[in-house]
């Protein structure tokens, strides 16, 4: 009898801990401040208005992992796509997303200030911001700035993995020192951060080489993000972050928002994926006939290598220590969440789409985390650097 009273107590208390998860879960503002599938897949004409088998994200599925707010990257390799340049493939990237909005108008919607941001999150539809992936895209021009982000709001990410002549970016600064001019911001780059500021556009320091990153929190005047970073000290990636990095990000009253691709999660999965890169995946890359892009070749690795790297996949334990990580070293105001789904070639277990958010609210509520605390985390963070940057 005893025994049967302990086994239903634990059913009943683990059916309460399931219901409080996700309940606070569904309370919470959720903003995921990355996500690749403009060009992955909608630049292409693929359509998400409603659950697709392939890749992570669609309308059907943001709703079911809860997601209130999702900035949408605009991203374009080193070489462009179009003849005309850059600029003209940003501009497609953004029209394939306003056509996503267009068609449906009930689920998803563009805000133009951050009451807008609030109200559709009260709506209960899909806030769909631009994070411009890369300052290549502006192509030298301030003008270009403010037209792509006219009658919209979002972030400009200083530098995608290629640096400007303006600012340099982690890879260059790390892996090909050689090849740059400058080490950080240049004047002209400073003034691209004042008036990211005047315009109301978040300065975005992933990607961007120390450098970059220390002349850009001098030189800004509002709180940065940076929207698809993880943790040096835990998996030491050539564009993951150190503690002085993060503790300036807290003096600023930044975000840094946890990227959860194997790769910047954990060291072990990182160190094999760097040698299949240097091995095979040189071999796949001098045998291809025409320029790959990063997007492209992403696919290529998840197919040749999955079945190797699958086994040394992290745990999703592993990914919220990075957001323990932060919080230990300068308190919960500072993380949040930057997924980069469906622009990375794998994932943690159990992290394989974008329904699978609210395991993260449970393994902080598992660990002790405050209700408090974990709406920070989810999406508060990230609203407090919106409401002071966006007019
Ligand atoms: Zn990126």
């Amino acid at each position: 009898m005893r025994f049967l009273f302990v086994i239903l107590s634990l059913f009943i208390y683990q059916s309460i801990s399931a219901q409080s998860y996700k309940n606070l879960h569904d309370k919470s503002i959720l903003v995921d401040t990355h996500n690749d599938i403009l060009s992955s897949a909608m630049l292409e004409g693929k359509d998400i208005s409603h659950r697709i088998k392939e890749g992570h994200s669609d309308l059907d599925r943001w709703k079911e992992g809860g997601v209130d707010v999702q900035f949408f990257s605009v991203w374009t390799d080193k070489i462009p796509r179009n003849k005309e340049g850059f600029f003209k493939d940003a501009r497609q990237e953004i029209d394939s997303l306003d056509l996503l909005i267009h068609k449906n108008p009930d689920r998803i919607t563009m805000a133009r200030s951050y009451k807008e941001v609030r109200k559709g999150i009260r709506q209960d539809k899909l806030v769909a911001l631009i994070g411009l992936e890369g300052g290549h895209m502006i192509e030298n021009d301030l003008a270009r700035l403010e037209q792509l982000f006219k009658q919209r709001l979002g972030y400009m990410t200083l530098t995608w993995n290629n640096s400007t002549s303006w600012a340099s970016s982690a890879m260059d600064e790390t892996l090909h020192p050689d090849s740059l001019k400058q080490k950080g911001l240049t004047d002209f780059g400073k003034q691209i951060v004042r008036r990211m500021n005047e315009l109301g556009i978040i300065v975005d320091l992933s990607h961007t080489g120390e450098q970059t990153f220390y002349d850009a929190l001098a030189t800004t005047t509002k709180p940065v993000l940076l929207s698809h970073s993880s943790v040096w000290n835990i998996c030491p990636a050539f564009r993951n972050v150190k503690d002085e990095q993060i503790k300036a990000v807290a003096g600023n009253g930044g975000v840094i928002c946890i990227n959860f691709y194997s790769g910047f999660i954990d060291s072990n999965f990182a160190k094999r994926m760097t040698e299949l890169e240097g091995t095979k995946g040189k071999q796949i890359r001098d045998s291809l006939q025409q320029f790959y892009d990063a997007a492209k070749l992403n696919d290529i690795w998840r197919q040749r290598f999955s079945a190797e790297l699958e086994p040394l996949r992290p745990t999703l334990a592993k990914l919220v220590d990075h957001i323990d990580y932060i919080v230990k070293l300068v308190g919960d105001d500072y993380v949040g969440i930057g997924s980069d789904y469906d622009g990375v070639s794998s994932l943690p277990v159990g992290l394989d789409d974008v329904t699978t958010y609210p395991k993260i609210t449970e393994e902080l509520m598992r660990r002790g985390y405050s209700k408090k605390s974990i709406k920070k985390i989810l999406g508060g963070n990230v609203m407090r650097v919106m409401k002071a940057n966006f007019q």
